[in-house]
C-alpha cells in the first residue's frame, strides 16, 4: 500500500524496484564512513517509503538520515535494478522542506547570498580584499572562525579582479581558419563559477574558439538552481530556471555548453521540461566529438583525474574527460576510486562538516599514494574541497579544472598564445 504523502503512484512503483540486494552499499560514501544501514541507499529508500506512507511518523529521525545523503548518485549507477534514486531523493527533500522541516535560516542565507549574482559580487569583493591584504592567512592562523569555515577558506582560489562575464563581449568569434568554422555555441557562466573560477570559463571559451566555434555569452544568466534542488527548495530552483529559460530561449546556437558538472546535471534535466530548447551539453562531451585542432604539445607533469559525481553518476560522462586529458598529458595516472564523492556536495561540506571531512579523508589517502603534481576535476565545489583537503594534509599537488589542463597544453603552442595574447610563461600549471 501507499499513503502517497508525496510520491505519485508512478514514483511509489519506482521505489518498489529496490529489491534490497545491497549491491549499492559499497559505493555509498556515507555508509562507508559509519556503516549504518539508515545511512545507506537501501536504508534511505526504506525510510522514504516509511515516510511516504506516514509522513508524520518521523519518530526515529528518519529525515536526519535523508539529510545526511550527499546526493552523489553513486548508488544509482551501481544499482542493477535501475532504481532512480535521484528523483526519489528530490521528491522526499522537497516534501520535507515544504511540509515538515523548513530549511534553517543559515542555509537559506547562504543560498541567497551565494547564488544571487549581485550579492555574490559583494561577497567576492570582501573575499578579494581579505586575500589581497593577507588577512585570510591571519584569520586561519588565529583560529577566529569555526573549523569548517577555516577549512573552506583554505580551499578558495585566488579570487580574480572581476567576474568573467563582466569583462567580455556577448559574442566571441572563432579563432580558426574559415574552412574549420563549426558554428556557434553558448556558454553557461552561472554564479560562483563566474565570480571565483572565471579562469575556467576563459579557458573553455578559448578552446572552443580555437576549435572553430563562435562563443555566445548571453546577458542576464543566473544561478542554475542546483544547490536549491539539493536543499529541497524546488520552487526557488524553478524561479531561477525560468530566468535562465528566458535568456537562452532565443539564442541562436547549436548547444549550451556547461563547464561545471553540478550546473550541467541540473540544466540538462530541468532547463527545458518539454525537451525542446537549446541542447545542454557538458564541455567534455562537446569537445570529445568536436575537437578538430588538438594540442600540439603535451604537459609532462604527473596528472590524475578525480571525477565529479554530477558528471560521472548524474550525467554518465565517464570516458570523455580521460579522452581529452590524454590529448594534453604525457603522464595521466589513474586515481583509485576516482568516481567516489569527495564530500563537497554543495552546502553539505558546510552543514555536515564532520562527515564531509571523513568522506574526503579516504580520497586524500589515495591522492597521497598516487602523488600527482596536479589533481584535476570538473566542478567548483570539488575543486574547493579537494584543494582545502590537500592543504590540510600538507600535500603539495595543485587542483585544477580539466579544461585548464587542456588549455595549458595549448598554451605551449606559440600560435595559440599569439592568437589570445597570452604571455610566454603562461603555460605553467
Ligand atoms: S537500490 Fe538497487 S542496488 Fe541498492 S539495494 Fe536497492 S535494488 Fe539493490
Ligand atoms: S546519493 Fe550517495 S550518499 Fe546518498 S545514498 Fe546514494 S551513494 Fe549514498
Amino acid at each position: 500500500m501507499s499513503g502517497y504523502q508525496f510520491f505519485s503512484p508512478e514514483e511509489y512503483r519506482l521505489l518498489q524496484e529496490c529489491v534490497h540486494c545491497g549491491l549499492c552499499l559499497g559505493s555509498c560514501p556515507t555508509y562507508m564512513v559509519n556503516g549504518r544501514e539508515a545511512d545507506s541507499p537501501r536504508g534511505r529508500l526504506s525510510l522514504m517509503k516509511y515516510l511516504d506512507e506516514d509522513s508524520a511518523a518521523d519518530t526515529g529521525g528518519a529525515y536526519h538520515h535523508i539529510d545526511l545523503c550527499l546526493g552523489c548518485l553513486a548508488c544509482q549507477t551501481a544499482c542493477p535494478s535501475g532504481v532512480r534514486y535521484s528523483q526519489l531523493l528530490e521528491k522526499t527533500r522537497s516534501y520535507q522542506r515544504r511540509e515538515v522541516q523548513p530549511l534553517g535560516w543559515s542555509q537559506r542565507l547562504l543560498l541567497r547570498w551565494f547564488t544571487e549574482r549581485r550579492r555574490l559580487g559583494l561577497i567576492t569583493a570582501l573575499v578579494r580584499l581579505v586575500q589581497r591584504t593577507g588577512l585570510d592567512r591571519l584569520v586561519r592562523s588565529l583560529r577566529l572562525l569555526p573549523p569548517t569555515l577555516r577549512f573552506q577558506l583554505a580551499g578558495l582560489p585566488k579570487v580574480p579582479n572581476h567576474a568573467f562575464s563582466r569583462a567580455r563581449e556577448p559574442q566571441l568569434p572563432a579563432v580558426a581558419p574559415d574552412d574549420q568554422h563549426q558554428g556557434a555555441v553558448a556558454l553557461f557562466t552561472g554564479c560562483v563559477m563566474d565570480h571565483w573560477y572565471g579562469e575556467v570559463h576563459a579557458a573553455t571559451a578559448r578552446i572552443l574558439r580555437w576549435n572553430g566555434f563562435d562563443v555566445a555569452l548571453p546577458e542576464g544568466q543566473t544561478c542554475c538552481g542546483a544547490l536549491h534542488v539539493h536543499a529541497g527548495l524546488e520552487k526557488e530552483a524553478e524561479h531561477l530556471l525560468a530566468r535562465n529559460r528566458d535568456v537562452f530561449m532565443n539564442v541562436d546556437a547549436q548547444a549550451l555548453v556547461v563547464d561545471a558538472a553540478g550546473c550541467g546535471a541540473q540544466l540538462r534535466t530541468s532547463l527545458w521540461p518539454d525537451g525542446d530548447g537549446l541542447p545542454v551539453v557538458d564541455v567534455f562531451e562537446w569537445l570529445a566529438t568536436h575537437i578538430t585542432r588538438p594540442p600540439r604539445y603535451k604537459l609532462t607533469e604527473k596528472i590524475s583525474y578525480d571525477a565529479p559525481c554530477h558528471l560521472h553518476h548524474a550525467q554518465s560522462i565517464t570516458e570523455e574527460p580521460y579522452r581529452l586529458l590524454e590529448l594534453a598529458c604525457e603522464q595521466l595516472t589513474p586515481l583509485p576510486e576516482a568516481e567516489m564523492c569527495c564530500g563537497s556536495a554543495g552546502l553539505y561540506s558546510l552543514v555536515h562538516g564532520n562527515i564531509s571531512r571523513q568522506v574526503l579523508a579516504r580520497k586524500i589517502d589515495y591522492i597521497r599514494f598516487v602523488n600527482p603534481a596536479v589533481l584535476v576535476t570538473g566542478n567548483p565545489g570539488c575543486q574547493l574541497q579537494l584543494q582545502a583537503g590537500l592543504r590540510e594534509a600538507g600535500i603539495k599537488a595543485s587542483v585544477r579544472h580539466a579544461i585548464q589542463v587542456l588549455d595549458n597544453a595549448y598554451r605551449r603552442d606559440e600560435d595559440y598564445r599569439y592568437a589570445f595574447e597570452l604571455a610566454e610563461d603562461s603555460g605553467q600549471l
